[in-house]
């Protein structure tokens, strides 16, 4: 007998005794006095829980959900359109079923299903350094009105789309998808440029198919 099992707490939902190894610093103590494991914490929505105000059935209901949104993903999504950054346009980027009215981030394998119905506000997020002398940086914005401007002197370091959702199931209310690659160049900024226009495009395709017959 070790010198700490009898600290050893047991996860209320696994049955599995909590060690430095089984999550002991990712327990999350809830409601009604009742502790999870980190394991099973990994098992709930990616959004952000807040644990001390549910109950063990909550937690229960919310792997449920989780575990329907996954197979949502695995056995009902079918892309109807595959969104590509990168400045060749190749590289994994969203991926959107117009018909079940849905995306995913492409480049998360078994990755998670979100409506397009749920998103009220997008943006390309822009990292930036400044340019040193003699360096250049052009990337042409004018034909992306909804997206930021590149201010003069500074190059992108990095682009990320953030989409914003209202309440959903997997209480998640931030999408960030990586719009460029590691260390991106110019055609890497262009390329997520277009890409994030892309989904610009497709979410108003998307909302322009929901508008009823003769409401035009
Ligand atoms: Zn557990």
């Amino acid at each position: 007998m070790g010198l700490f099992d009898g600290n050893k707490k047991t996860c209320d939902l696994c049955g599995e005794k909590m060690g430095l190894l089984g999550g002991i610093f990712t327990s999350e103590d809830l409601a009604d006095g009742k502790t999870i494991c980190g394991s099973c914490r990994g098992k709930c929505t990616p959004g952000e829980l807040r644990f001390s105000a549910m109950t063990l059935d909550d937690v229960k209901a919310n792997i449920a959900v989780a575990v329907a949104n996954k197979k949502k993903g695995a056995a009902e999504f079918k892309a109807t359109q595959k969104i590509k950054k990168g400045a060749y346009r190749g590289d994994e980027f969203v991926d959107i079923d117009a018909g079940h009215g849905w995306f995913m981030n492409a480049e998360e394998k078994d990755g998670w299903v979100y409506s397009l119905d749920d998103v009220y506000y997008f943006n390309l997020d822009l990292d930036y350094a400044p340019l040193e002398e003699g360096q250049g940086f052009e990337v042409r914005t004018e034909d992306y009105p909804e997206l930021p401007k590149i201010p003069q002197g500074v190059r992108v370091t990095d682009a990320k789309l953030v989409i914003w959702l209202t309440d959903n199931e997997l209480a998640v209310n931030k999408v960030e998808i990586s719009a460029a690659g590691f260390s991106p160049d110019e055609g890497d900024i262009r390329g997520a440029y277009a890409a994030a226009h892309d989904f610009f495009l497709a979410l108003k395709d998307y909302r322009a198919s929901k508008v009823p017959a003769g409401k035009h």
